[in-house]
Order: structure tokens, then sequence, then C-alpha cells
């Protein structure tokens, strides 16, 4: 049983190796001066890192896939040769591979039915012997690892199901969270829903001005010393929004604004500086001329 187990992941390992050979020619054709840059081979699993300026788009990854997988359903022959490094760059760019090599190497090819050499690189590990073993190919993710470095991860043979399987789940439960019955009507319910997102905060904006500017028209405030207008504010207000609104419809007055936790803006706009102002209460502030604010826990107690 355990030899049998055994067999199973060697002949894993065979799939992504080879694998990983087809995919490293597919990058070649997309980046010209392209080097590999590490590479994990794992039972139907690899991973591959390469260096490039650029991530690959949908499209190419797309097109990446199906080439491999052309090539697995056109059952090519993979050998395995050892011959010299002239005899083995004579029919691929020397570019291509690792720098240091011996006089000898050992030559992994996958040719065509035309015995065209469709993936050559020099290599010492194992290989399944036609690229219909490797059953099936898939990426997984990409990712920069570095700014010159991209990395690509790809399963093969049973993990390509594996991995259908999972990307189904992930979309049967969006289908099923977007209240919608197919997968194939996503975009128009994501593009739907974003737009009632939109919609919905725009109103809730402006109904949330209207509130600020009833609040502000409509609420008790007091007056001390420099300030025409001192407004204690609900917590929950957007601040950011109160201080605006505030500043517009107070024109030509000084306002202090602040909340019972210690949260306060200081507008000026009588010709004496913010920044003054705040100085004289004695409270922390940061700013310009034209208004600060801060938080303080003084500000609770300064017009009492
Ligand atoms: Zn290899």
């Amino acid at each position: 049983m355990k030899l049998v187990v055994e067999e199973c992941q060697r002949y894993a390992k065979m799939r992504a190796h080879t694998a990983t050979h087809l995919l490293h020619t597919e990058l070649a054709k997309i980046f010209k001066t392209t080097k590999q840059a590490g590479s994990l081979v794992d039972e139907d699993y690899l991973r591959f890192d390469f260096n490039a300026d650029r991530l690959l788009s949908p499209e190419e990854i797309h097109d990446i896939e199906k080439n491999i997988n052309q090539i697995i359903y056109d059952s090519y022959g993979v050998e395995v040769n050892e011959m010299s490094l002239d005899e083995a760059t004579k029919t691929w760019a020397k570019a291509f591979f690792e720098d240091k090599y011996g006089d000898k190497v050992r030559v992994v090819r996958v040719f065509n039915h035309d015995n065209e050499i469709v993936s050559i690189e020099l290599c010492g590990g194992t290989h399944v012997v036609n690229t219909k073993d490797i059953w099936c190919f898939t990426i997984v993710s990409q990712e920069a690892v570095a700014s010159w470095v991209k990395r690509i991860v790809a399963v093969t043979g049973p993990k390509v199901a594996a991995r259908l399987h999972e990307v189904q789940e992930i979309l049967d439960v969006t289908v099923e969270k977007l209240w919608i019955k197919t997968a194939t009507q996503l975009a128009d319910k994501l593009d739907k829903t974003l737009k009632e997102y939109d919609d919905m905060k725009a109103n809730l904006e402006s109904l949330e001005t209207t509130m600020i500017k009833n609040i502000l028209w409509w609420s008790d405030f007091s007056s001390w010393k420099d300030f025409d207008k001192i407004f204690l504010v609900p917590v929950e207000l957007n601040f950011k929004n109160v201080a605006f609104q505030a500043k517009w419809m107070f024109k030509g007055q000084n306002i202090f604004i602040y909340t019972k936790e210690w949260g306060f803006v200081l507008i000026a706009d009588k010709g004496t500086s913010a920044k003054a102002l705040a100085e004289k209460l004695g409270i922390k502030w940061w700013g310009t001329d034209a208004a600060v604010q801060g938080r303080d826990e003084k500000v609770l107690t300064l017009f009492k």
C-alpha cells in the first residue's frame, strides 16, 4: 500500500514538473528576455518565479492555460537525453538556459507530431513520458514577490478538478448571498448593487447635511467673550461636515463647536486668528488662522 502511495506521489510530481517546463516556455514567448528566478515542484502543484517587470493580464493567463492544455490534449512525447551543451543549444536560444553547466547536460524535450521542439530545458528531474499524462493544467494565482520577480502558482492532474470545485463553491455562496439564480447574472447584479449603494450614500450625505444645518440653526447656543456662537453638538454627527456648514451659515462670526467627547472646532471670521483664540483658551489645537480643531478635555469646562 505504501508503495502505491509513493508511486502516486511520484507521478503527481512528474505531472507538475513537466507542466513547469511548458509554463516556462509560454512565459518566454511573452517576456522575451525572462529568466527563471526559482521554482518549486510538488504533487500536482508548482510554483514558478520569473523575471518580469509586470504581471500577466487575464487574457495572457487564459492564453497560457489554453496553450498548455492544448499540448496536453495533443499528447506530445517527452524525451530525456544526455548531450553536449553545444548540441542542446543548437536548436534553442542559449539565453533560455541557466548560465553554468558542464560539458554533458541532461536535456528534457517535448516534441510535437511534426518532430519540432515545443519545450526544451536542461533538467535533472523526472518527467511524464507524454504530455497527456499531465491530464490538465490551471493557474491558481500570480503575484509580485519583488519588483522584478513575479510568481505563478499552478496545479495539474486531479488538483485541477479540486480547484474547479473550490471556485464553484465560492460562486455558489456568492450567488446565494446576492439573491440571484446563476453566476452569469453576477456582473449585472454587482453593477446594480453598486449603483444602489452610490445612490444611497449620496442620499444619506444630503440628509445628513440637512440635519446638520437644522441642528445648527435651531439648537440653543451661547455667546461668550470672543465667541458669537458656541454649540455643543451630538458626537454622532459628522464633525467635518458640521464645521463646513457652520462656516457658511455664520459668516463673519467667531464660532466654537464641541462635543461631550472633547472634540472641537474653532472658526474665526472676525479678523482675529483662530490660532490666537485657541492659545488664549489654553487648549491643544492644530490648524490654520481661519480654523483650528483638536481634542481636549478642557473644552467641557471652558464656558461654565
Ligand atoms: Zn525541470
